[in-house]
């Protein structure tokens, strides 16, 4: 049996990447770039207006003139227009190109129209409501790097550049694998001795949370059954996430099944609560990483969250967000496992507040819903009200 500390870094030693692939921009979101991104013209790509009212040249009010012919208007998505005469103005509209010659925007709340003319009422500045060409990113410069998470702000900045497919990394394919003989589908009523599956339900959505679609296959408490179902989804899968079958009982095969087909363990057991027969390993030629977490949901739930989250975001490139919170409460850890409790983080006067949610056991499933996420508490170690201690969110704490 390993500690907390030594299984995280030994998961984490085993990250590599699944590849690339081309997307279309509407299916990127939530992806992570292989590509970095150029800026395909200057932005904005001409001297822009950033109001509605008229462009004049500057020089007319230097020469004290305060009022302007209306000689023509330009619209946004209209062609440069040109400002020949000083005395007058071209109206303008948001987003419209500067007409040639003109160099400043007077908007209208400035101005009083009478007739054909627009006189000036306030003070104006040189060069004033103008979005200038290339002063947001000259053409050329990279506007996104490899590696940026593309969220809706990245999406924007592909669609202006006119990326229409986008270069991403591969998400692994996942495989969900139940396992025991007194779990029934969800549809089904079961009988006394029975248990609906839950496990497979909560990872498919969390990985659905990670952009990945997962699929789930169900093995019964049979070592030969096991075996060939498990060989045949290391030939499909980068990713088996298994759930239950670990520990020491009669039926739990799966440490033995998966060492007898070539997976290669990493550890089997850490020293935690919940999750300790937790068992990781590898099968190095078909390149697939095996998560064997116990059954019970709340371990499944924690080691998901400790160990496969923290993985995913490394082979993707991505960091995993670690934040600590103010435990409100004192608890004292006196075993020599690292404890994972569930736990309530919410924004007190601007600060991360918890309290504990002390469940029923890790089979203990309506609690995990009370909690938006684990505290880490170290082994034998006292905690005192007001303590700070690291926080693995689960849901947003928001
Ligand atoms: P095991 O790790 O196989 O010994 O299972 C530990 C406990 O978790 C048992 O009470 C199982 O019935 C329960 N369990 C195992 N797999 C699941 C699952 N997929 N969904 C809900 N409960 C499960
Ligand atoms: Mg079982």
């Amino acid at each position: 049996m390993i500690a907390f500390e030594e299984a995280i870094s030994l998961v984490l030693d085993t990250c590599k990447g699944f590849g690339v692939e081309q997307v279309p921009l509407k299916e990127s979101f939530g992806r992570v770039l292989a590509e970095d991104i150029f800026a395909d013209r200057d932005f904005p790509p001409f001297h822009r207006a950033t109001k509605d009212g008229i462009a004049i040249n500057y020089d007319a009010i230097t020469k004290s003139l305060e009022e302007f012919r209306i000689i023509d208007i330009a619209a946004a998505g209209s062609p440069q227009k040109e400002l020949l005469d000083f005395s007058c103005c071209i109206e303008i509209m948001t987003g419209a190109v500067l007409p040639l010659s003109a160099d400043t925007v007077i908007m209208y709340e400035h101005l009083k129209i009478k007739g054909e003319d627009a006189v000036v009422q306030k003070p104006v500045k040189k060069g004033q409501n103008i979005h200038r060409k290339g002063s947001d990113e000259p053409k050329g410069t990279t506007v996104l790097k490899v590696g940026k998470k593309i969220t809706a702000a990245e999406i924007g900045v592909l669609a202006s550049v006119g990326k229409s497919e986008v270069l991403v990394k591969k998400n692994p394919k996942v495989c969900l694998v139940s396992t025991g003989d007194e779990l029934v589908d969800v549809i089904e009523t079961p009988m006394a001795h029975q248990i609906r599956k839950s496990n497979v339900h909560t990872i498919e959505a969390t990985l659905l949370r990670e952009g990945i679609r997962s699929e789930s296959v169900h093995i019964k408490d049979d070592k030969e059954i096991t075996k060939s179902k498990l060989i045949q989804l290391l030939n499909n899968f980068d990713v088996l996430l298994l759930s239950g079958g670990v520990s020491k009982g009669k039926y739990d095969y799966l440490p033995e099944v998966l060492e007898d087909i070539g997976v290669e363990k990493v550890f089997h057991k850490v020293k935690q609560r919940p999750g300790k027969p937790f068992w990781f390993g590898q099968h190095k030629e078909k390149e697939v990483t095996v998560f064997a977490f116990p059954g019970n949901p709340a371990s499944t739930f924690a080691n998901y969250h400790v160990y496969f989250i923290p993985w995913l975001n490394k082979c993707l490139g991505l960091s995993t967000i670690e934040f600590t919170v103010i435990l409100e409460e004192a608890f004292e850890n006196s075993t020599d496992l690292t404890r994972f409790i569930r736990a309530k983080a919410r924004i007190v006067a601007g600060k991360l507040k918890c309290n504990l949610i002390l469940g029923n056991g890790s089979g203990d499933l309506t609690s995990l819903s009370k909690a938006n996420g684990f505290v880490l508490l170290k082994s034998n170690k006292e905690y005192k009200s007001g303590a700070i201690v690291p926080f693995i969110a689960t849901r947003s704490i928001l």
